[in-house]
């Protein structure tokens, strides 16, 4: 493998671990101030150079990055797996998804972000008037560790699609995975260091924020967001947040009660709970509850933890999952299945929670961690009411077969599911993000590719206009010739 343009030497360095062994992976630069800042200049000249590139030049690099990607898709596999400690094909599921995403945005670039005209107006006809949406030059790119490769890519593809040199700055706990994917593009796109890897811990990702670039492009806790906010404030930088969430599914009286059962599990399970978008919350019909839970509660106990999804990531994670189950059961609710024994030392049993009071910590703080609340509601509003009261907005999903538009346009989060869960993510054209403490802004989709630029608009003057208003020689005759035209226009009504 190449050397992947990096920042360069830096005195302290950090191990990563892997979370099922603690088997040192690989050991990392600790980047400071000075070298985040040299690592945006190197990237404001590379950007100018991927600019010229055109979208045909880039789209063409990309391709060959995607192509890297796809044929190597088992080595990545085992680096995601060993430093996450998720299952090979949890692994291949998110790289899959991002490289479906990384294939859409280098071919819709053009489309979405190149020259449109746009009608001038009637007072304006001598004009041609268009729009095209530029690059910003360097975008800081910080993420997460639970999905290192899909939820980075999300925001680097869609930059770099729009013409921008990234400086990426992933998890400290996976560091490996995001030096394998930039020296994977440094292999496709040898000439300029258009995408660069900085590594460390908060105050790396502190120091990016204020190293001068043009947007930061944050996804994690909706915490961290706030400080990464606040940083960026101070030099007006741009920023998109791509924050927690507490996500909904809501199971209608109508539901295919076999696949909302199969959903919940996946999406509270899967990757040990540690999804942004995973279910945490289900509100389900009263007519159904009792058939609900027990579908839930027979498929729950299928599930290995080891086998079907790996360790928590994080260590610190442990504490946040046992204060939430131990304060639920405190309150008065029932684990139907794991409880209060179920946060060993490294793996968390899952755990289906019911009766769990709403204001309870297990029901609105995000839990990132293999447990589920499910309550009875007596109607679809109720179900509504109940998801809607929460500081997070990221997904939500709905099972229902006559009302899934009515109720999935009713939700206030960022996208809906109807019938599956987590559709949303794996459609390239769709946009992705949240409200409320899950952030705002989006990635993804034509709405992602936008994120990354911004809008030139242009009016040019085709002939001299009959009517000139915009000069000293205006005559109290074009003056008032302008009055009744408009009032003949828009004074119907
Ligand atoms: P985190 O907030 O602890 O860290 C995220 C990144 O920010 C890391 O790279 C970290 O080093 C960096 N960072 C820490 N302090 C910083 C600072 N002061 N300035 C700049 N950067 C700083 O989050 P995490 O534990 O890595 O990820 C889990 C969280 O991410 C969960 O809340 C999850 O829901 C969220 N998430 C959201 C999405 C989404 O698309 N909305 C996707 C995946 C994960």
């Amino acid at each position: 493998m190449t050397t992947a343009p990096t920042a360069g030497p830096a005195t302290e360095t950090f191990d990563s671990l892997n979370p099922a062994t603690d088997e040192v992976i690989g050991t990392y630069p600790v980047h400071g101030a000075d070298q985040v800042r040299a690592a945006v200049g190197r990237a404001r000249q590379a950007a100018a150079w991927w600019d010229s590139l055109g979208f045909d030049g880039r789209a063409e690099r990309l391709a060959r990055w995607r192509g890297i990607l796809a044929r190597r898709l088992p080595e990545l596999c085992e680096v995601v797996s060993r430093e996450t400690g998720k299952p090979r094909g949890d692994a291949q599921l998110e790289i899959v998804l991002a490289i479906e995403h990384l294939a859409w945005a280098a071919k819709n670039a053009r489309k979405v972000l190149g020259r449109k005209r746009r009608a001038p107006g009637l007072l304006l006809a001598n004009q041609a008037a268009t729009v095209e949406y530029q690059p910003l030059g360097v975008v800081g790119v910080i993420g997460p560790w639970n999905y290192p490769v899909y939820t980075p890519l999300g925001s680097v593809s869609y930059a770099l699609a729009a013409g921008n040199a990234v400086v990426f700055k992933p998890s400290e706990y996976t560091p490996a995975v995001g030096a394998w994917l930039v020296d994977a593009f440094a292999e496709a796109v040898p000439e300029q260091p258009v995408l660069q890897l900085v590594t460390g811990f908060g105050a790396t990702g502190a120091a990016l924020t204020t190293a001068g670039v043009d947007k930061i492009a944050f996804t994690g806790s909706a915490a961290t967001g706030r400080k990464v906010m606040a940083a960026a404030a101070e030099t007006l930088t741009p920023v998109v947040i791509e924050a927690g969430g507490k996500d909904p599914v809501l199971v209608d009286a109508d539901a295919d009660l076999d696949a909302a059962a199969d959903a919940t599990v996946w999406g509270a399970f899967s990757n040990a709970g540690q999804t942004c978008a995973g279910v945490e919350r289900v509100y389900v019909h009263e007519r159904v509850y009792d058939e609900f839970v027990a579908k839930v509660v027979a498929k729950a106990r299928d599930v290995n933890p080891g086998a079907d999804y790996g360790p928590m990531t994080m260590p610190s994670q442990l504490d946040v999952v046992r204060r939430h189950i131990t304060d639920a059961l405190a309150r008065g609710g029932r684990a139907l299945v794991g409880g209060k024994d179920a946060v060993g030392e490294r793996f968390v049993e899952p755990t289906v929670l019911v009766d769990v009071p709403e204001d309870s910590a297990a029901v609105r703080e995000e839990t990132f961690g293999p447990t589920v609340t499910i309550a009875r509601v007596a109607d679809m509003d109720e179900a509504i009411e109940k998801a809607n009261d929460s500081a997070y907005g990221l997904g939500s999903t709905v099972f229902s077969r006559r009302r899934g538009m009515e109720l999935a346009r009713r939700l206030r989060t960022g996208q809906t599911a109807i019938n599956a869960p987590l559709s949303f993510a794996g459609i390239a054209a769709l946009p992705f993000g949240g409200l409320g403490d899950s952030g705002f802004g989006r990635i993804h989709g034509p709405e992602g590719l936008r994120e990354f630029a911004r809008p030139k608009a242009i009016a040019r003057q085709r002939f001299t206009a009959p009517i000139a208003l915009t000069t000293f020689a205006r005559t109290p005759r074009t003056e008032a010739l302008v009055g009744k035209l408009i009032t003949k226009l828009h004074g119907r009504r």
